[in-house]
């Protein structure tokens, strides 16, 4: 059983590299289809309690949970003062994320 579940989760994490790859592939082309791609590979992340890679996770907005694309949908700031963080800005909702770095 414990098996078969590290097993599972191993396919879902490549299911969510192989969806969020193809979603930077074609964002260009089909901003739409690039987005649900990035809310499947989110509920499957979700689903098999697997996180979305780094590379990837950022790019979520936290408050409508889509999936962003830099120059497209979302505008990056970058702030050094103090505690040094991103300011991303969402395009669909227009959210604002903060994050570390
Ligand atoms: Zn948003």
């Amino acid at each position: 059983m414990r098996r078969d579940k590290r097993r599972e989760r191993d396919i879902a994490r490549q299911r969510i590299e192989r969806l969020l790859s193809l979603a930077d592939e074609i964002y260009m082309r089909d901003k739409e289809l690039a987005i649900s791609y990035g809310e499947l590979a989110r509920r499957i992340s979700m689903r098999y309690r697997v996180r979305i890679p780094r590379k990837w996770s950022w790019r979520y907005c936290r408050n409508c949970k889509k999936f962003l694309y830099p120059g497209i949908n979302m505008r990056v700031r970058i702030r050094s003062r103090r505690m040094p963080h991103i300011v991303i800005m969402c395009g669909e909702c227009g959210g604002l994320n903060r994050h570390p770095y």
